[in-house]
């Protein structure tokens, strides 16, 4: 971010409401956009290769590793790959 752009720098507890939008919903309707191929689709519509350890989320257009969720000790491990990004359809837009 550009400070000449910035409205704020802050720590991040100002992300607390935005975040909590975007953690609240149904993650399979979250779309993802996949970074080998520029598919975008809702995470219900991905590839998943699962057991008890992980989940490995691939692209169903070109079957990149879009990234993956492993069970740790003391909670799930979220290693990004070829997700470009992620769009929460419905999340507010106010900030707060
Ligand atoms: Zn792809």
């Amino acid at each position: 971010m550009r400070a000449d752009i910035a409205g704020a720098v802050v720590d991040g507890n100002a992300l607390a409401g935005l975040l909590s939008d975007v953690f609240a919903v149904d993650v399979t309707t979250v779309v993802g956009t996949c970074g080998g191929c520029g598919a975008t689709a809702p995470l219900a519509d991905a590839v998943v290769e699962i057991d008890e350890v992980a989940a490995l989320v691939r692209c169903r257009s070109c079957t990149h590793t879009l990234f993956t969720a492993l069970r740790t000790g003391d909670g799930v491990r979220i290693v990004l790959a070829a997700i470009r990004g992620f769009h929460v359809p419905g999340a507010a837009v106010t900030p707060g």
